[in-house]
């Protein structure tokens, strides 16, 4: 029979899959013998079938009674038991953290009756006991109930006016439990559930259905963390922060999430519970200063965290309460971290012999990599500095000042950078910092919510900023020297060093960027950890890693940045601008002769580009593809020629080229002639090209010249091409490989054909997946991947991540049957996927030669591709 609940002494770190993350830590700390309440975890298996099914599955009820029933027997006390309650926490915790996304109730087992009980438990502390009380009816009216949260809040804000919640005495509190389950009877005309099992269930099921919450489904997406993990639910034995001042809670980490310095980090609120801390409630105090408070408690703390980074060997975080001296461990996690602390925290661990160098390439990730590779703020004068806040996620974001998350998607929505500015965030403000540039928050610190989703993100964060009185119903704030700043006003935030500044300040390339441009030798500790990581991946991985350029500078850059060739040169950029004329007469060649002479002007032009790029790739392999859009793209616009002739104003070369253009319209361009075709069907113009790579090689000594023929469908149109490049390239003494793109669902089904007359082939993943799916690449993401997206058809655009069980099983099977028709054929990608992450595992995983992608993407690939040979039989590695 299926076990759906484990107890805290039974589960390990290594059942996330099962008991979540905060269930498996809660397990591990436990068998590490530190102090975690009793308590134990209901798996995600239940939470899947409850999701699928509506009911939860046969034996569970059981299952928790008799959990229920050993934990009662621990603690002595009985669930919600009169004279002497036990009370639960009830939380949720899924494989991936979600940081505020699902729900959690604490306090369950108090009723009008067990109030007392818990009163007198705690020494006759009245007012704690319904502080605890009204704390469970809000928390369960607005989680399980789906109350509007604001009813309970506004009845406290009346209630307590100017004063803090701490001030009200215990005879208000009473007098608010009871405001409180008027609202509930007023709202879902029942009384709040009295019976403390009850209570447990419904919390159970409440914390089940915020899995599909809608703010958690958007943070799952942004994430890419699946759909269909479900949440594990964790019940515990309470213990408080909010008995008085010898109690408080907090949240710390073993290092610098900002920064990777090892020391104690972590922000502590006295008298209060956990939730207050994570909300930015009320301002904490520096986790360091709990040792003049309580230095006990400190010193248990500060061994503990050294007991967990050894154990886990990484950063961890942690959520704790002190309970009248008493110090209880009620979370950790290998914690999140900004992209420059994931990198320094790597190889410091590294020194410290905690981990291999093998490892530390598998702690970073290539978006963190191209998260520093991001702008930073021109240190210069001229800055106006307003405030001063926390640094809690870095980068340097400018936009817009908005008050609102929805106004925040509204003006992003239409282009305008935006930075959004609140109190404090709450998960409810998600899709405003998903839409912002940058977010800033006057209260809380680097543990609450909007510092721990801005990281995970990779947002810009400054928060605390307590200088600021942000007025968010008035849509502006005033900074120190009644500067006001109001909705759509300009202003820069530096999430590096926490620096708000008015108007916009410039921006310059990150170090990281510097560094790989080779400007820098590396010299700050980032820099130099970035080095250490890169020189091991690139030793590690099995995978090249070229670049898409059609520049000489770009082909330069690429080669600095690490690029070890160029995947893929796109001519078709090079019959641009001036050159425009050269083609208009080609298309309006009406004779051999005349359609010659074209050719005959371009070919050196395209020769001295060709020289350009190989100079700059100084002897490394370059893919030439061969032109391939439709030819009207470089013709004039059908509408303005048209206007033109009718209104008198064209010449005779417009009259011919308007027929000219009408002659070449088509419906579906994409479809149509371009690619191999164009080159079937205008005798002479692949010629003209492969001729001019043929002497640009010959010229530039080392060159080594590819031929990429685009568009290939049938092997019959590559063959025709293949059999005149050949001539041409013996008549001028070069060699060089001649292969196709795979981009067209056929030529990947008949790939072993193609083989046959193809050296190389390189994935173009761009059409190939317009191709596979039928959807226009230039159109389909903005009219309708949102509706997509939301309706989880996909979890991310297939024209960002390949799609493996589509467009990556026809890889696989051109792949397979091309090898085993030229076991030595090359092979690579060069569509945008390139420089994907999760696609460059892909691509070593169905075992390309390389990837292609454009020159900024390149160290995040060489990055991947490390990564990917040092986990390949770990799929957990995100
Ligand atoms: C592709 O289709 O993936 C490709 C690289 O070619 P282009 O984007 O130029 O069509
Ligand atoms: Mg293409």
């Amino acid at each position: 029979m299926a076990k759906y609940v484990y107890d805290f002494t039974e589960g390990n770190r290594n059942l996330k899959d099962l008991l979540g993350g905060k269930g498996a830590n809660l397990a591990e700390m436990t068998n590490l013998g530190l102090p975690v309440p009793h308590g134990f975890t209901i798996t995600t298996e239940a939470c899947r079938h409850y999701l699928a099914e509506g009911s939860v599955p046969s034996g569970l009820d059981q299952e928790v009674a008799e959990h229920l029933e050993a934990l009662e027997a621990k603690m002595g006390r009985k669930l919600g038991q009169a004279d002497d309650p036990l009370l639960v926490s009830v939380r949720s915790g899924a494989k991936f953290s979600m940081p505020g996304m699902m729900e959690t109730v604490l306090n369950i087992g108090l009723n009008d009756e067990s109030v007392h009980g818990l009163a007198k438990q705690s020494g006759g502390n009245d007012r704690f006991a319904w502080d605890s009380y009204r704390r469970l009816i809000q928390m369960f009216g607005k989680t399980v109930l789906g109350l509007d949260g604001d009813l309970f809040e506004h009845a406290l804000d009346e209630l307590k006016g100017r004063r803090q919640d701490t001030d009200l005495d215990s005879g208000e509190l009473q007098q608010l439990v009871e405001t409180y389950k008027g609202i509930v009877r007023d709202q879902t005309g029942k009384d709040f559930p009295a019976d403390p099992r009850e209570q447990m269930r419904l919390a159970v099921m409440a914390v089940f259905d915020s899995w599909n919450a809608p703010r958690a489904i958007l943070y799952r997406r942004q994430e890419r963390i699946p759909a269909d993990l479900g949440t594990a639910v964790n019940i515990m034995a309470m213990v408080f922060g909010n008995y008085g001042n010898d109690s408080g809670t907090g949240v710390a980490f073993t290092r610098d999430p900002g920064s990777g310095r090892q020391g104690i980090y972590g922000d502590y609120l006295q008298n209060a519970q956990g939730e207050d801390v994570v909300a930015g409630i009320r301002n904490t105090i520096p986790l360091e200063d709990l040792e003049h408070l309580d230095k006990q408690s400190y010193d248990e703390l500060v061994g503990i965290m050294e007991t967990l980074e050894n154990h886990y060997r990484d950063l961890c975080d942690i959520e704790f309460t002190i309970e009248r001296g008493k110090l209880w461990m009620l979370q950790t996690r290998v914690g999140k971290r900004t992209a420059a602390a994931a990198f320094c925290i790597a190889t410091q661990l590294v020194d410290q012999g905690l981990i291999t160098m093998d490892e530390a390439v598998t702690r970073v990730t290539g978006d963190q990599l191209a998260q520093l590779m991001f702008p930073r703020f021109d240190g210069g004068a001229g800055k106006k500095k307003i405030a001063k806040g926390m640094n809690a996620s870095p980068g340097a974001a400018v936009g817009k000042a908005v008050f609102s998350s929805a106004r925040a998607v509204e003006l992003a929505e239409q282009g305008e950078d935006v930075i959004l500015v609140r109190r404090e965030t709450n998960p409810d403000d998600l899709a405003g910092m998903i839409a912002a540039k940058g977010i800033l928050t006057s209260r809380g610190g680097k543990t609450s919510h909007a510092a721990v989703v801005a990281r995970g993100m990779g947002k810009t964060c400054v928060c605390g900023a307590e200088e600021l009185e942000v007025h968010t119903a008035e849509q502006r704030f005033v900074a120190p020297g009644d500067v006001v700043v109001s909705e759509g006003d300009v202003i820069s935030i530096d999430g590096t060093t926490g620096e708000v500044f008015l108007g916009e300040v410039p921006v310059v390339d990150s170090a990281v960027v510097e560094y790989f441009e080779g400007a820098t030798e590396p010299q700050d500790d980032l820099v130099k950890a970035v080095d250490r990581v890169m020189r091991h991946a690139d030793r590690a991985r099995r995978l090249g890693v070229r670049a898409n350029a059609d520049t000489p500078e770009d082909a330069a850059r690429a080669r600095r940045f690490g690029a070890q060739g160029i995947g893929l040169c796109r001519t078709e950029h090079m019959f641009l601008g001036e050159r425009r004329q050269l083609v208009e007469d080609l298309v309006l060649a009406s004779t051999d002769a005349e359609r010659q002479a074209a050719l005959d002007a371009l070919e050196p032009l395209q020769k001295s580009d060709f020289i350009g790029i190989f100079q700059a790739m100084n002897g490394a392999p370059v893919t030439i593809r061969l032109i391939d859009p439709p030819l009207h793209e470089f013709l004039p616009d059908i509408v303005d020629l048209s206007v033109k002739v009718a209104t008198g104003q064209a010449t005779d070369k417009d009259r011919k080229l308007l027929t000219a253009v009408k002659r070449l319209h088509e419906q579906n361009p994409m479809l149509g002639l371009r690619g191999v075709r164009l080159g079937l069907v205008i005798p002479g113009l692949f010629a003209m090209q492969v001729r001019a790579i043929a002497q640009a090689a010959a010229e530039v000594p080392g060159a080594k010249p590819e031929i990429m023929i685009p568009l290939v469908a049938a092997v019959q149109e590559l063959e025709s091409v293949r059999e005149e490049a050949v001539k041409i390239l013996a008549e001028a003494g070069v060699e060089a490989l001649i292969g196709t793109m795979i981009e067209v669902p056929r030529a990947a089904l008949t790939a072993a054909q193609i083989a046959e007359a193809a050296e190389f082939f390189s994935f173009g993943t761009n059409d190939l997946t317009q191709l596979a799916w039928g959807f226009s690449r230039d159109d389909v993401e903005a009219a309708f991947f949102s509706h997509y997206l939301d309706a989880g058809i996909f979890g991310v655009s297939p024209f960002e991540t390949i799609d493996r069980e589509g467009v990556g099983r026809l890889m696989e099977i051109a792949v397979r049957e091309g090898r085993s028709a030229r076991p030595d054929l090359h092979l690579g990608i060069c569509g945008e996927h390139g420089g994907d992450p999760d696609s460059v595992r892909f691509c070593h995983e169905i075992g390309l030669d390389y990837v292609s992608c454009s020159p900024f993407r390149i160290p995040v690939a060489r990055l991947e591709a490390g990564r990917a040979a040092l986990t390949e039989s770990d799929s957990d590695t995100r």
